[in-house]
């Protein structure tokens, strides 16, 4: 049986991104740049004043107090033709470009006016508060790199180098079925014996968040017919998800419907606790993960290994969450043979966290998943760990109000 890193391995090696697209600068927002994006031009494009204030030739300061008949005033965006000499200066504001002749900016703080005359209090140094041509950006410089993500930041120096439509991966369209007797959609009555068909809105959530586009299938019966025809309309999608029926059951046709189909099964079964039974396949290179149905399982399997696939389909360069060390506030214990994750609320403590269980680890109780800030890795052979112990975590969703609950 594959562990969890080795079977996440064969999903990264067997996914790569989908196409690219032009997308309207504000769009970009959040997603993934497919080129490499070059500077068309110098930034600032031209020296510019960093001060509201007087620009000047630091020359003529040299000794101070020293007075200079101001001869002009220049805005931002604004034309100054006259060129400034020995004895004078300009009256000049942030952003307005540097008049012919000057070399250097004193802010008005630092200034008296009388009688159409500035008093330069300061010795002045050549270039000060000024602001020159290229020093942010050369032309023709890489400016941000394709596999980045667009942030505010990235906006603003795309926005600057005049792009309004950027260059950005695809986003996967991921078809999600749900499989089982039991599931009634939401919103239908579900008797004793029925379950709401709850893991096709949290996979299209989690779909979504990773920046992908979900497509929901509906929920398929256990009959080979409905099975075949619907997994038919996912295996169209750059991505397919399948919740459940990939356990032992007597009912549980997924992969073997799926093979029917012609995907090629990477692997069944993974050495990890929840989530064992998760199945992946290749249709015509596309990504096909049979999850299994229990909803704590199901997310779990989804963050470890269909959002790091769907990230690479978007170009990202990291895929995979960072991991924390997190110190153990109790003791846990689990069978040797399979890694587990457990669901831990986390405390700051130092400079690091400590964690302690978020409630009920049984693969059958959400409410655990809800109350839990990150996720902890106990490895594949160990079996006991202590109070004071450290183990690997990730985050989930930190920014939500961790510690605040
Ligand atoms: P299975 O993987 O088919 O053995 O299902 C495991 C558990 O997950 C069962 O208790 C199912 O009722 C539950 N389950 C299956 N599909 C869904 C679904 N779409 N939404 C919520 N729970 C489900
Ligand atoms: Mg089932």
């Amino acid at each position: 049986m594959l562990t969890f890193e080795q079977a996440r391995t064969v999903i990264l090696d067997s996914v790569s991104p989908c196409g690219m697209e032009q997308v309207e600068l504000l769009a970009s927002l959040g997603r993934t740049l497919a080129e490499d994006i070059r500077a068309p031009w110098d930034l600032p494009a031209a020296d510019n004043s960093a001060m509201d204030g007087y620009a000047l030739r630091a020359a003529d300061c040299r000794e101070t107090p020293v007075r200079l008949r101001v001869i002009g005033q220049i805005a931002a965006g604004g034309e100054l033709t006259t060129a400034v000499s020995s004895g004078c200066a300009i009256k000049i504001m942030t952003g307005a470009r540097i008049p012919t002749g000057c070399d250097a900016v004193v802010p008005v703080e630092e200034t008296e006016t009388l009688d159409g005359y500035v008093i330069i209090k300061e010795t002045v140094r050549r270039h000060q508060h000024i602001r020159f041509k290229g020093e942010d950006v050369r032309e023709g410089e890489t400016v941000i790199e394709a596999g980045r993500v667009i942030r505010p930041a990235e906006i603003s120096m795309l926005a600057s180098c005049g792009r309004a439509l950027v260059p950005l991966f695809r986003k996967p369209r991921v078809a999600i079925l749900s499989t089982g007797d039991e599931l009634v959609e939401l919103g239908e009555p579900a008797p004793p014996g029925m379950i709401i068909n709850s893991n096709a809105f949290s996979l299209a959530a989690a779909v979504r968040e990773a920046g992908a586009e979900p497509v929901l299938l509906g929920i398929a019966r256990d009959s080979r017919e409905e099975l075949r025809l619907k997994m038919a309309e996912g295996l169209k999608a750059d991505a397919f998800i399948t919740s459940a029926g990939v356990s032992a059951g007597d009912h549980d046709h997924v992969r073997e419907l799926l093979a029917e189909l012609g995907v090629e099964q990477q692997f069944w079964k993974v050495a990890m606790k929840p989530g064992g039974p998760t199945a992946f396949g290749l249709r015509d290179g596309r990504p096909v993960f049979s999850l299994p149905g229990n909803p704590v399982s199901t997310l779990v399997t989804f963050e470890l290994f269909v959002r790091p696939a769907l990230l690479r389909m978007m170009g990202r360069r990291r895929v995979i969450r960072s991991m924390v060390k997190v110190t153990l506030a109790e003791e846990f214990k689990k069978k040797a043979g399979k890694a587990q994750f457990i669901r831990l609320r986390l405390d700051r403590e130092g400079k690091g966290f400590s964690g302690r269980s978020s409630g009920d680890q049984n693969t059958g109780i959400l409410k655990t998943m809800l109350l839990a800030d990150a996720m902890a890795l106990l490895p594949v052979e160990r079996t006991v760990f202590t109070v004071g112990e450290e183990v690997d975590a990730f985050l989930l969703g930190v920014e939500s109000g961790m510690g605040e609950k």
